[in-house]
């Protein structure tokens, strides 16, 4: 997709019209969680690791628990990698255990335990995305980097209207720019926690809450619901 057909399907107006809405929803319906409270780097990534295709309710405890045996990175790095597997095994997903002590041992190493602040280096550690990487850049480090996961990808193909993608919602490049266009200039972490949070409470993959969303007026989706091509939006594109 080139730029012509991204400024077609994100006009200036929709898009400071869809963030005002959804800001004034945030300023109501924004959840509460304990990562939320810091910008703390070790926090922050450790969060972020366990929030991946995870429930954010059933992480705060395990999340506790980590950081009460781990409080820093040189803890995690030492850990024996079966007690750690222990602690996540509430979270499921074994690999979760394995990539976060590796990438552990790889910031003592290389990073002299510092987190790392850019978004090539984060990419550079075992079993970091974009997602991740973008999450700590924005939440630790105040960079203004917009996030994309399945849930984004929905919220903003039904508003906007935006084309299906043949590959995963996660991974397509127009989606992702799209994500970028779409976010604010300054305060680009709340406005990644609202879009989670609106996906999880109002535009849900399944049944998505229309009748009482605060963007539905002016919503593709909501318009054209009876249409094939709508209907195909509702499907979830992946974990
Ligand atoms: S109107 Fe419905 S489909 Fe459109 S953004 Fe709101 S909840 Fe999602």
């Amino acid at each position: 997709m080139d730029e012509v057909t991204l400024d077609e399907h994100l006009p200036e107006s929709k898009v400071k019209w869809f963030r005002r809405g959804l800001k004034a929803w945030a300023e109501q319906c924004l959840r509460d969680f304990p990562w939320r409270h810091t910008t703390e780097p070790y926090r922050i990534f450790v969060a972020e690791f366990l929030l991946q295709q995870t429930d954010a309710p059933r992480v705060v405890p395990v999340y506790h628990r980590f950081l009460e045996r781990y409080p820093t990175i040189y803890d995690l790095a030492a850990a024996p990698v079966d007690e750690l597997a222990e602690i996540l095994r509430p979270l499921g997903f074994h690999f979760r255990a394995v990539h976060l002590l590796t990438s552990a041992g790889e910031i003592v190493e290389r990073f002299e335990g510092h987190i790392p602040h850019t978004e090539g280096e984060l990419l550079e550690l075992h079993g970091v995305g974009r997602y991740v990487a973008r999450s700590v850049c924005t939440n630790a480090f105040a960079q203004g980097l917009a996030v994309l996961d399945t849930n984004i990808a929905r919220i903003l193909q039904r508003f906007f209207g935006l084309p299906l993608s043949r590959a995963r919602a996660r991974n397509d490049p127009f989606l992702w720019q799209a994500a970028q266009r779409v976010a604010p200039k300054r305060e680009v972490g709340i406005w990644n926690l609202t879009l989670i949070d609106f996906g999880a409470a109002v535009c849900t993959a399944r049944n998505p809450k229309c009748s009482i969303c605060p963007v539905q007026k002016r919503c593709y989706h909501a318009r054209h619901s009876t249409d094939a091509e709508a209907n195909a939006l509702i499907e979830p594109s992946g974990p």
